[in-house]
């Protein structure tokens, strides 16, 4: 059997996000370097600050409520970060820690730049390090780190700043292994010699391209390998008007179903060689590949007659 393929797969995008006023004054002190917590109705300082009383639900929403707090606190947990990943704080070990600064209630989580597990325990004593270059995020917070010194006086400010942070673009990343699976690495593997091969129902017999490994209408597990193409029929097609960031195709083109001769499941493809307004259900068409690429870069006409729609009509 050949190998069973696996790559890494990123999928990543930029979240863009309004923040509303009380976000927006915690992270622009944080640029300021000044940090501020909002004060409940009972007296609490919640930092960082939210906008309803976690206990009462209360809203809190008076700019009379920002308070301001030390940049000097007590570490209340930790754990230690053993292998630091790209996006996270520091780049060597380092503990994740839930921190109390001085005149708040409730911790706030962030990084502590210590030299090995040894050095952090509950109660310690710590102060931020700000970041070179802030821009109104919590990263401006570069991290905690030891500090044996006094308690930090805050001067008091009211949250009330010039050029207000409102909103902030939050990277997302997730990180996968992506396999395909038994049939979809034969697929690929076969692609690599310019061979499109699918599966065989053992039941029903049609022929799946690209395989799933099961044929979805009978759930019998397929093994069959059965090469089909490489000319083929359009299904159905639509016209693309957008162009897509990345993909560098001149618009409008044709993105096509495509049965390919001797499969039961049309594929994708995009049409070429002919102009847009002339792709038709029925055309015959073959791929084109190029100089290492490991699948067809797109479809062109073969010259054929095209097929009659009685062959076709199944694979709709
Ligand atoms: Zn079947």
């Amino acid at each position: 059997m050949p190998e069973v393929l696996k790559a890494p797969l990123v999928v990543e995008f930029p979240f863009t996000r309004s923040l509303g006023p009380v976000q927006s004054a915690f992270l622009t002190g944080l640029r300021e370097r000044v940090v501020l917590g909002v004060k409940t109705g009972d007296g609490r300082v919640l930092v960082p600050p939210v906008e309803y009383d976690p206990v009462t639900a209360e809203e809190i929403r008076d700019l009379g409520s920002f308070v301001e707090v030390a940049p000097t606190g007590t570490v209340t947990t930790w754990a230690w970060n053993h292998a630091p990943r790209r996006g996270q704080p520091l780049s060597t070990p380092f503990a994740w820690v839930l921190v109390r600064l001085d005149g708040a209630d409730t911790a706030l989580l962030h990084a502590l730049d210590a030299p090995g597990p040894d050095a952090v325990h509950t109660g310690m004593r710590v102060r931020i390090r700000w970041a070179d270059e802030r821009t109104g995020a919590i990263t401006d917070i570069a991290c905690f780190e030891p500090y044996d010194g006094d308690r930090a006086e805050p001067a008091g400010h009211t949250g009330e700043f010039e050029n207000p942070v409102t909103g902030i673009v939050a990277p997302a990343r997730l990180d996968y292994t992506y396999t395909p699976g038994r049939a979809q690495s034969a697929y690929i593997h076969a692609l690599g010699d310019r061979r499109i091969v699918g599966e065989r129902c053992p039941s029903c017999r049609k022929v799946y391209v690209p395989p799933r490994g099961a044929c979805p209408t009978c759930g019998l597990a397929t093994s069959e390998q059965v090469e089909v193409g490489p000319r083929g029929t359009v299904t159905t097609f639509c016209i693309v008007n957008i162009k897509a960031k990345n993909l560098d195709i001149e618009v409008p083109y044709v993105y096509a179903h495509i049965a390919l001769d001797g499969a039961d499941l049309a594929l994708h493809g995009r049409i070429g060689g002919i102009p847009y307004d002339r792709v038709r259900m029925g055309l015959r068409v073959e791929p084109v590949w190029t100089e290492g690429s490991r699948h067809p870069d797109h479809y062109r006409p073969t010259g054929e007659p095209d097929a009659d729609y009685e062959t076709y009509k199944e694979l709709l």
